[in-house]
């Protein structure tokens, strides 16, 4: 790649992508309207692992598989990334007995007591995908952001892109920002939900919209809940010592399901709601790639960002700095809309 990178959006897909590209030499600037992690990041379940129908096909097949592998390296790279390996256990939430494939295995009831010790009744068979995990997905963006740092990039909270800028052969030639203008050759929108309203400015559409999501907190015993549980109910973790996360529909039946599920869950309070807008593009796959309209402009921008990022960042930044065409990435490309 020559010339510098301006990345708009600090979630953790922008982060990583900055961090990636820093650490592959890039000349990276990484520009956010608010604080790194702080939007729909922060109020993600944040599971990292396959989900309970691992999706073995499709275009994004290869990035899933390969998603908690480039976890384990990412932890390596940036010691102390907030991530517990506590493996997920799914049951119920699809009709069927499910099937096993790589990284899970169908476990019966005697199994998912031994993992799940305080649940009242264990189903008869469960999903067991012991690799799987979750993280403090504020926490991995900070550290993505602080290595981005450590590797020369630029770093612009607080500050929003107000528009795309593009030279006289409509080459994008940086960005506009509530703080001045940023000189880039090349631009990526990693703006989540909010990549469409930017790419739109160019006469880009990005079909990317929002879909809303909640999430639970609550006060819990320490160890009441031991792996990443998903079943018709919720999904749910623990989170801190004295906390669980839950991504459900409704607070009180969710309430009223955790209590019921665990024993030593009668005094399980409910602590806060948040509601999060996930980027979701009109087909569910990942959009990552060049937008051939605009050259220089690049989108990433993705649903389950918070298990794929590591994988993406990698990947975008073996695109935009050492000019590789990743086969992975191709089902992900803009112009299959
Ligand atoms: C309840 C819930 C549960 C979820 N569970 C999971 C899960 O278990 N596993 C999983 O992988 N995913 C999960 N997700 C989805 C996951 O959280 C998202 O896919 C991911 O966080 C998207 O990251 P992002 O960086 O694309 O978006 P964001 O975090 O929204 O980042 C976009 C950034 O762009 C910035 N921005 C916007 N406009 C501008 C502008 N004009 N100028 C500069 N900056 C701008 C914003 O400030 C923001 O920081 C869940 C989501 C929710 C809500």
């Amino acid at each position: 790649m020559s010339g510098p990178l301006v990345v708009a959006g600090a979630g953790i897909v922008g982060a990583s992508v900055a961090y990636h590209a820093a650490r592959a030499g890039a000349d990276v600037t990484l520009v956010d309207a608010g604080r790194p992690g702080a939007g729909v990041t922060a109020n993600s379940f944040a599971w990292i692992g396959l989900g309970p129908s691992a999706v073995r096909t499709g275009p994004a097949a290869a990035l899933r598989a390969t998603a908690t592998q480039e976890y384990h390296r990412l932890e390596a790279e940036l010691p102390g990334l907030p991530v517990t390996w506590s493996g997920s256990l799914s049951w119920g939430a699809a009709d069927g007995v499910p099937e096993a494939g790589p990284g899970r295995e169908i476990v019966d009831a005697a199994a998912v007591a031994a993992l799940e010790p305080a649940l009242r009744q264990p189903p008869e068979w469960a999903v067991w995908a012991p690799g799987d995990g979750a993280v403090d997905p504020v926490g991995v963006t900070e550290r993505l952001v602080e290595g981005a740092r450590a590797h020369g990039a630029r770093v612009l909270t607080d500050t929003p892109v107000t528009a795309l800028r593009r030279d006289a052969t409509g080459r994008v030639a940086g960005v506009d920002t509530a703080a001045g203008p940023l000189s880039g050759a090349t631009v990526v929108l990693a703006a989540g939900v909010a990549t469409a309203a930017l790419g739109a400015q160019l006469g880009v559409r990005v079909p990317v919209g929002p879909s809303p999501a909640t999430l639970f907190q609550f006060r819990a015993p320490d160890g009441l809940v031991r792996t990443v549980v998903n079943n018709r109910d919720f999904d749910l973790r623990q989170s801190a010592t004295d906390r669980l996360l839950a991504a459900a529909d409704s607070p009180e039946p969710t309430l009223a399901a955790v209590r019921s599920a665990f024993r030593g869950a009668a005094d399980v309070e409910l602590l806060g709601t948040r509601l999060g807008l996930r980027p979701v593009p009109a087909d569910g796959e990942p959009i990552v790639g060049p937008v051939a309209a605009v050259p220089g402009l690049y989108v990433a921008v993705l649903h389950s960002a918070v298990t794929l990022a590591p994988a993406v960042g990698r990947l975008v930044a073996r695109e935009l700095v050492d000019g590789a065409v990743e086969p992975s990435l191709a089902g992900c490309r803009l112009d299959r809309f």
